[in-house]
């Protein structure tokens, strides 16, 4: 038989937390490499991937119906033990606020826990626009991934204060986005490589993204 080898909490004050978020619609490599790699580099006990309720940058263009959403990162984060996922986001009501998850963490994970958020570059260079910035760069750092055609420098320039609470960190370059998957579906393109297979089994399985 297979000896158990059980792994203790780690002390508190020491648990360190990834939070991802992302609408994704679908989930894809990039995704999961970018998680992956800011766990490795932050040494996080975990990656807690959170797919948004309704994204208030994405008011404009409809979402996949979010049990679709949450169902295809369950599928695609089974099989990293570090990867967990939370359906706060949809099952919060209005729109999904980074500010109000990181709160939500803050709850579940107790005042000593270290929360890191992790975006690509493309998200961070947004987050002036954000809900109550100052107060989220109190609550949690973030780790930003530089994504191919993003340059993080340009965040030197937009974010002042709070900057040290930005960790850039660099994945191998991944051209993929879930916009572009959605398009190759639409337009019968292969979308196999560029996401988990599960997840490529379930869009056509559920026909999703056929416009
Ligand atoms: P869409 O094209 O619909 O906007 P997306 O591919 O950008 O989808 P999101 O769900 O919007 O995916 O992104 C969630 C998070 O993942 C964001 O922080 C985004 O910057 C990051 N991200 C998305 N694609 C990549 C990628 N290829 N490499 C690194 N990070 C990525
Ligand atoms: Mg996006």
């Amino acid at each position: 038989m297979e000896k158990l080898v059980f792994i203790p909490n780690p002390p508190l004050g020491e648990l360190r937390v990834g939070i991802m978020g992302g609408t994704f619609d679908p989930i894809h490599y990039g995704h999961l490499v970018t998680a992956e790699a800011a766990r490795w580099e932050y040494c996080l006990h975990k990656v807690v991937f959170v797919p948004s309720g309704r994204p208030p940058h994405k008011k404009d263009y409809p979402v996949t119906a979010p049990h679709h959403r949450y169902h295809m990162t369950l599928l695609a984060t089974a099989s990293n033990p570090y990867f967990e996922v939370s359906p706060m986001e949809i099952e919060r009501e209005g729109y999904s606020y980074a500010i109000d998850t990181v709160l939500a963490f803050r709850r579940i994970y107790g005042p000593e826990a270290e929360l890191f958020f992790i975006t690509g570059a493309d998200a961070i260079l947004g987050i002036l626009t954000w809900k109550d910035v100052d107060r989220l760069l109190q609550e949690c750092r973030f780790i930003a991934a530089t994504r191919p055609g993003y340059q993080l420098e340009r965040l030197e320039k937009v974010l002042v204060q709070g900057r040290h609470r930005i960790h850039p960190i660099e994945v191998p370059a991944l051209a993929i986005s879930s916009t572009d998957i959605r398009w190759r579906v639409k337009n019968k393109k292969p979308i196999k490589y560029l996401l988990p297979e599960p997840v490529e089994d379930y869009i056509y399985r559920e026909g999703l993204y056929r416009g």
